[in-house]
């Protein structure tokens, strides 16, 4: 019997793993599955410009894959189940509903994050968001329609991470005419260095993005959102960027997670509590090499992917695993099309002093984007084409065995 990996999400960490698999381990005794809950490969770094109204690509995951020997089956996992060795999922490529059981010996869990709104009264029901795609695309509706109107309107961001940043200055930039607020808890963008900050100020002034700080929102409303101090804003679109979480699904399961439900991984990006599963990506509370946790980003996306690679083949066909790198070094923030900060991150994960502001990071961002989006759609492109067999017990790693115990390290720290 072949050997079977399954791999859960074709985001950018699972479709890099998977075609990266399927070129470096031979066809003759390995089969590799993805499972992914929609056709096409979503450009989460690109959600916020399909709101405010820019097309991007998304190629055909069948495309993908063409060629690469991966079997392909959308489908959504509902469950995981790693003492049976079997995930559960539903199809989601036929009308009727159609699902059951797939049996792995090596699962690849990469089904990424998605906003949270961590309780905040009416967030779910009112706010929009731009962590997933069809979110983006009913933000994108509402925007149209305040457009239509031709009466301006009100766009409240809340939260200024990285991603609520990004989604106020395109939004402020695309659309003219509707006035663009973004909401901070404390001085807006704490986690940047000085000068970056003043950059965003001045970048924030010129697209007319009204900038509310030391703010708490308490409550969302249909049409205004409630802050903590007793003041209420109205609001024709609130869009909440204020908490990114992962799925229920690996909790559920008994894998080891954090207090957030990211799986906790070793070194090698293998579960510590499960040695046949390997956490990748948002999913994965993995430890990069400054001793801190790796931001949910796509950088780490391709390092912890990168790792598990190594680690994966290595073990399946008996060779040494090389430690592949574990780091975090920069923020590449836009700020609309034609502006943008890149910021150097130190050891701590701290802001260091120097960051680049302007057109030049700009073009870089863009870059950026075009890059992550080309990797992804050419997953073998560059690797070795000799495929390797795997070594005499194929089903080492299932064996291998006793659970290992693990302690939990603080709660990590995201991109967002
Ligand atoms: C607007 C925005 C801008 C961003 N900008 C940046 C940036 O500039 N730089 C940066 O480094 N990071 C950025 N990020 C973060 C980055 O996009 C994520 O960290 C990255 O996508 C994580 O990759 P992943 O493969 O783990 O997950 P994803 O890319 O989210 O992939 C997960 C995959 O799993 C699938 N899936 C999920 N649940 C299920 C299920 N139950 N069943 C089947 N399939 C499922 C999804 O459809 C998806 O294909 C941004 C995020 C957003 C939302």
């Amino acid at each position: 019997m072949k050997h079977r990996i399954v791999v859960l999400g074709a985001g950018y960490a699972g479709a890099y793993v998977a075609g990266n698999l399927a070129r470096r381990l031979s066809p003759k005794d390995t089969e590799i599955t993805v499972v992914n809950a929609v056709p096409d490969f979503v450009q989460r770094m690109r959600l916020h410009q399909l709101a405010a109204g820019r097309d991007i690509e998304a190629p055909k995951l069948a495309d993908v894959f063409a060629g690469t020997g991966i079997r392909l089956r959308l489908a959504r996992v509902t469950a995981v189940d790693p003492e049976r060795q079997v995930v559960a999922v539903t199809d989601t490529d036929t009308d009727g509903v159609v699902g059951g059981e797939l049996g792995y010996d090596t699962l690849v869990y990469a089904l990424g994050s998605h906003g949270a709104d961590h309780g905040v009264p009416g967030a779910a029901q009112h706010a929009f968001d731009v962590a997933a795609r069809a979110s983006a695309l009913r933000l994108r509706e509402r925007l149209d329609s305040l457009d239509r109107r031709g009466e301006g309107g009100s766009v409240v961001v809340v939260g200024d991470g990285l991603t609520g940043i990004e989604a106020a200055t395109e939004i402020a930039e695309a659309r003219p005419g509707l006035s663009v607020a973004l909401i901070a808890r404390g001085e807006l963008g704490a986690r940047l260095s000085a000068g970056a900050r003043g950059h965003l100020r001045r970048a924030c002034d010129r697209l007319g993005v009204t900038v509310l700080e030391r703010t708490s929102v308490d409550a969302v409303e249909a049409t205004r959102v409630r802050c903590a101090d007793g003041t209420a804003l109205a609001s024709d679109a609130t869009v909440w960027t204020a908490g990114f979480g992962v799925s229920p699904i690996a909790a559920a399961g008994g894998l080891e997670v954090t207090g957030n439900g990211q799986i906790v991984v070793d070194r090698t990006m293998r579960s510590v509590s499960h040695p046949n599963v390997y956490a990748i990506g948002d999913s994965a509370y993995a430890i990069g090499d400054n001793g801190r946790p790796l931001p949910m980003s796509c950088a780490s996306a391709g390092y912890t992917g990168r790792q598990a690679i190594e680690a994966i083949v290595g073990r399946l066909t008996g060779r040494k695993i090389a430690n592949t790198k574990l780091v975090y070094t920069y923020n590449h923030i836009s700020l609309g099309r034609r502006d943008g900060i890149l910021q150097t991150i130190d050891d701590e994960g701290q802001a260091k002093p120097k960051h680049q502001g302007g057109r030049q990071p700009a073009r870089i961002k863009a870059g950026i984007l075009k890059m992550a989006l080309w990797a992804t759609s050419h997953p073998t492109y560059g690797m070795p084409k000799r495929k390797h067999r795997l070594a005499a017990a194929p089903d080492a790693a299932r064996r291998e065995g006793a659970h290992v115990a693990a302690s939990r390290g603080p709660r990590a720290q995201h991109r967002h």
